[in-house]
């Protein structure tokens, strides 16, 4: 079914279109892919995927490495004879997870991944990991939806945070404020913004998912939170409904982004304005260095985002307005207006946002515009650059450590390396 309509939002900015939200088919991963990285930052975790043989091909060729450590996610693989009802899918489940326990005592913090075939045979994995981690006393047993029925990639990231929020301790009565970092990123950037924050004199700063199961962070009324992601709409609602209060910010990408993010912070903790522009002053520098290397290739260049990792509206601002290119459709599966609102602010007036996907109607506009270059998702990458478009695969601005100011001038750079390319294949 194909649903197209406009929707003039109330807290749209009056410089934006109206957003055209679409219901059709979709072309997108679903939510096991965020076990690539989450995997990597909780060290302690493992976790289980209960699907099918096409759930375990997806995650082998995502992971797209050969493991040679322990791994630390798996796929329980529901057979014909549990689809058929043949077998109880929960005695078997109790009997793989009774084995992985045994032989990986390590293993602190297991994720029971629902998929699309848990959830069409409703196999029960909230009911399994209560049963489960009362049988397991070391180990947490916690669970999630990565299904495909209803998600995009990212939105695993989202359901395995929120799954961890009732877990967080609670912060003591009276206790000092403390800045809660939302999101996974990977270790590298977030020691960077660990020495950013103690360098403006923040004194407690911690991060959800920790990097291991046990420093889950605390959390109450005196808790402030900034998202490093846009993904996190279920996270940052548990997060609001435990007493913590939201910053709201631009995502940190690029100079702007990155600033703004901080001086959210530094503003929720009477930071004096210019002990924060003393602090920020060389990473901003480094940062706009960085970023002019690519401002030539980029600037002028029409881009085309593909609804996809939703990342697509903080990117489009960045490059916009940092390197001068020209967004001339911004498409992401789900707009939450509220945790968007600065970077909707700061998109260029008329940049037409889409949410939701047709597939077939998108094709049809990107042939249409004819952009510079189009971000989407891995399987439309081919037709796209066979009919002459070059493509940004989304999935790389996940995978790849992108936010603050240290990573800027390799943000620009991936959007920068296919024209590169294009260019020498036509010399
Ligand atoms: S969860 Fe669904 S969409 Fe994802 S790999 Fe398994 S079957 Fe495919």
């Amino acid at each position: 079914m194909t649903v197209a309509v406009l929707d003039r939002a109330a807290d749209l900015p009056a410089r934006l279109p109206p957003v055209l939200r679409e219901r059709g088919q979709r072309e997108v991963f679903c939510g096991l892919t965020g076990i690539v990285w989450l995997h990597r930052k909780i060290q302690d975790a493992f976790f289980l995927v209960v699907g099918s043989r096409t759930c375990a091909h997806l995650l082998q060729s995502a992971a797209g490495v050969m493991v040679f450590a322990e791994p630390r996610f798996a796929t329980a693989i529901i057979e014909e004879r549990d689809l058929a009802g043949l077998a109880d899918a929960n005695e078997e489940l109790d009997r793989v997870v009774d084995r992985l326990l045994a032989r990986r005592p390590e293993i602190k913090l297991l994720f029971l991944v629902g998929s699309c075939p848990s959830e069409v045979i409703k196999l029960d994995l909230s009911r399994a990991a209560s049963r489960l981690d009362a049988k397991h006393g070391e180990t947490r047993v916690l669970n999630y939806s990565g299904s495909g029925i209803e998600t995009t990639f990212t939105q695993g990231e989202d359901a395995c945070l929120a799954a961890l929020v009732p877990e967080m301790p609670a912060a003591a009565p009276g206790a000092a404020p403390s800045l809660l970092v939302v999101g996974a990123l990977p270790d590298v950037v977030e020691d960077q913004f660990r020495r950013l924050f103690a360098d403006l004199g923040i004194p407690a700063v911690f991060t959800l998912p920790p990097r291991r199961a046990a420093d889950l962070p605390p959390v109450g009324t005196n808790t402030r939170f900034l998202l490093a992601q846009p993904f996190l709409g279920d996270t940052a609602a548990a997060l609001e409904d435990r007493g913590a209060t939201h910053l709201p910010a631009l995502f940190p990408f690029g100079v702007d982004g990155t600033t703004a993010w901080l001086r959210a912070a530094a503003a929720a903790f009477d930071i004096a304005p210019d002990h924060f522009d003393r602090v920020v002053a060389p990473g901003r520098a480094r940062a706009a260095r960085a970023i002019a290397r690519h401002r030539d290739r980029l600037a002028g260049k029409t881009i085309f985002f593909f609804p996809d990792s939703q990342l697509e509206v903080p990117l489009a601002r960045f490059l916009a307005n940092e390197l001068g290119m020209v967004p001339v459709e911004v498409a992401t599966p789900y707009l939450h207006r509220a945790h968007l609102a600065a970077d909707l602010a700061a998109l260029p007036a008329g940049t037409q946002l889409v949410e939701g996907q047709d597939v077939d109607r998108q094709l049809d506009r990107v042939r249409a515009y004819r952009p510079d270059l189009a971000v989407c998702g891995l399987g439309l990458a081919n037709p796209l650059e066979a009919a002459g478009i070059a493509t940004k695969w989304s999935i790389e601005l996940v995978f790849t450590p992108v936010h603050g100011f240290d990573q800027a001038g390799d943000l620009a750079e991936l959007f920068a390396r296919p024209l590169d390319r294009r260019d020498r294949l036509a010399v």
